[in-house]
């Protein structure tokens, strides 16, 4: 019996170090890896594209005035799949490598944007600004606190 347990022993100890050193120090995922999702309020143009194809029902479309597309991102739901980045025609969308997300607040885990939708003048649909530079100098574009714009 003593013996084999030394001889268990003697085993566990010539194996070397077999675990790392997370969370000790830190640890970068593997490439590819699918984490927090990232949205960039600069390009984002309010197409609701991302909204429609998410399978968990993260993204939240609202009109909440007749200029103003709301956007949340209610990602505690996410799942990581990446259909939202994909589809987003501007790149706005991106699946970051970032995983230590835990939080006690739950305001951490919505991104909420505010997208200044410019109406055409004949039909009063939404548009939006054909280039970057056009849409940064178009008339109602603010720079909010959190990223937004309205
Ligand atoms: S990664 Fe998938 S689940 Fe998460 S927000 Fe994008 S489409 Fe939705
Ligand atoms: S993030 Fe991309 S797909 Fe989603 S509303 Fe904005 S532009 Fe459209």
């Amino acid at each position: 019996m003593l013996l084999s347990k030394l001889r268990e022993a003697l085993i566990c100890f010539g194996a070397g170090r077999v675990t790392l050193p997370y969370p000790a120090a830190p640890r970068e995922p593997a490439p590819g890896f699918r984490g927090k999702i990232q949205v960039d309020a600069d390009l984002c143009f309010g197409c609701g594209g991302c909204a429609h194809v998410c399978p968990a029902g993260v993204i939240q479309v609202e009109d909440a005035a007749q200029l103003t597309r709301v956007l949340e991102f209610h990602w505690s739901r996410c799942t990581y799949c990446g259909r939202c980045e994909e589809v987003c025609p501007e790149g706005a969308i991106r699946l970051t490598s970032q995983f230590e997300t835990a939080t006690d607040r739950p305001q951490d885990m919505v991104i909420r944007l505010e997208v200044f939708m410019g109406p055409c003048q004949r039909c009063g649909r939404c548009f939006p600004p054909p280039t970057p530079l056009e849409r940064m100098t178009a008339a109602g574009f603010r720079h909010g606190g959190d990223g937004g714009r309205a």
